[in-house]
């Protein structure tokens, strides 16, 4: 006997027919002598008609009302599938996040959980009930509703799976695990058995969407084991578990691309002390995420300066650095949004030496320049013109030899 805890995503509860599928599998292991928590999204397409639905009554929507409304779509399919698993004889109760009480900070559209109290879920699971929990949503200390984010359901589940002291936490899904690259990009992309944290927490920032970021982070931070899995199919998933010798031996274990990015760069600035500083702390400011961030060496006393914010926040970006800038008596500031960011991800690059020069080679062989580079212990990122992603990431891929079975260091 286990305790389990089970996420399905939009997709997998995109219909009460659907929902009533979710319940079989559920029920099934539940039968089987399992404490199951499930934790459920909004029906797909849901959120996103709530959070159009706010931007109609208002033109900043985001806060405390914003979560009040995009937060209802979990309410809807908890209750649904609470009344399908009853309708297959289960003891099933459905939980809203400030019934479990997930307790989170006050960022409304994005807060993180704080504390999950266990007591009450625990009683039920111990009474033989299935606990079906709203994923996305939680409350704030005041009693406010709040939400996690896009994709925060992942969170959600993996933070109860935390909580619990879960054995598992299966993440079901519309694709069958975590791939090597994007399989509508290649043809012979594989599904990996295993991944570490450390790798998907690469692979998730840098634009793998299986998923979100931060329920990684939890994962990693608390030592969950996630098993990512469709909920079409009986077929194996992706393990994401703590780092073992086996993913060291692998150098690269995936590739990942992120078209969402946009390159700013600062022309001739005066090298000295503070302009960085300066640069940057009124986008900060803003709240705009920079990403990638190059300084050339100095030419008489002059620098420039590239880097990448989201493709959402270009404009605003470009407007706030051309501020800056004339302060600054730097000569130009030029934007270019066609660019993408094209990664390796391999917990073996800590091991072994020469994979960053493999990378440019191979970019190269294909004459595709490198506009900017930026590496951790366990990735290479290159950012590359937009239309040449598809190409590296088939050539990458090719290169280290992801399609084949068992990459082993003597490849
Ligand atoms: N329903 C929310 C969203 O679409 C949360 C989730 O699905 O994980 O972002
Ligand atoms: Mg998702």
């Amino acid at each position: 006997m286990a305790l389990i805890v089970q996420k399905f995503g939009g997709t997998s509860v995109g219909s009460v027919e659907r929902i009533k599928n979710i319940a079989k599998r559920v029920a099934k292991v539940s039968g089987a002598g399992n404490k199951v928590v499930v934790v459920v999204s909004a029906m797909s397409g849901e959120t996103n008609r709530l959070v159009a639905l706010t931007h109609e009554a208002s033109e900043f929507p985001i806060g405390r009302e914003y979560d009040v409304v995009v937060s209802t779509g979990e309410q809807v399919t908890i209750g649904l599938l609470a009344l399908a698993l009853k309708e297959l004889g289960c003891r099933a109760k459905s939980f809203t996040g400030h019934q479990v009480p997930i307790i989170t900070d006050s960022q409304f559209g994005g807060a993180r959980i704080e504390e999950i109290k266990c007591e009450r879920l625990t009683a039920e699971l111990n009474n033989g009930v299935i606990a079906v929990v709203a994923g996305f949503q939680g409350v704030d200390p005041e009693g406010n509703i709040t939400t996690l984010g896009r994709g925060g359901s992942d969170t959600t589940a993996v933070a109860l799976a935390a909580a619990l002291k879960a054995d598992l936490c299966e993440i079901y899904t519309d694709v069958e695990g975590v791939y090597t690259t994007d399989p509508g990009i290649c043809q012979d992309a594989r599904k990996l058995k295993k991944v570490s944290y450390d790798e998907m927490l690469e692979m998730a920032s840098l634009g793998a969407k299986v998923l979100q970021t931060r329920s990684v982070e939890f994962a990693r931070k608390y030592n969950v084991p996630v098993m990512v899995k469709s909920s079409f199919t009986e077929a194996q998933g992706t393990l994401v578990c703590k780092e073992d010798a086996e993913m060291e031996k692998v150098v690269v274990s995936g590739v990942t691309y992120n078209k969402d990015e946009a390159k700013i760069s600062v022309l001739r600035v005066p090298d000295r002390p503070g302009i960085a500083a300066k640069l940057f702390k009124p986008l900060t400011e803003a709240g705009i995420n920079v990403d990638m961030i190059v300084q050339n060496i100095s030419h008489d006393s002059h620098t420039d300066l590239t880097f990448t914010v989201t493709k959402s926040d270009f404009k605003r970006a470009m407007k706030l650095v051309k501020e800056v800038a004339a302060q600054i008596e730097a000569k130009d500031v030029v934007g270019d949004p066609n660019i993408a960011k094209v990664s390796i991800v391999g917990a073996g690059m800590r091991s072994h030496a020469g994979v960053a020069s493999k990378m440019f080679e191979v970019l190269s062989g294909e004459g595709i320049n490198i506009q900017m580079i930026s590496t951790s212990e366990i990735k290479i990122s290159c950012v590359v013109d937009v239309k040449y992603t598809e190409l590296s990431v088939r050539v990458l891929h090719d290169a280290f030899e992801l399609g084949k079975e068992d990459v082993t260091e003597e490849k």
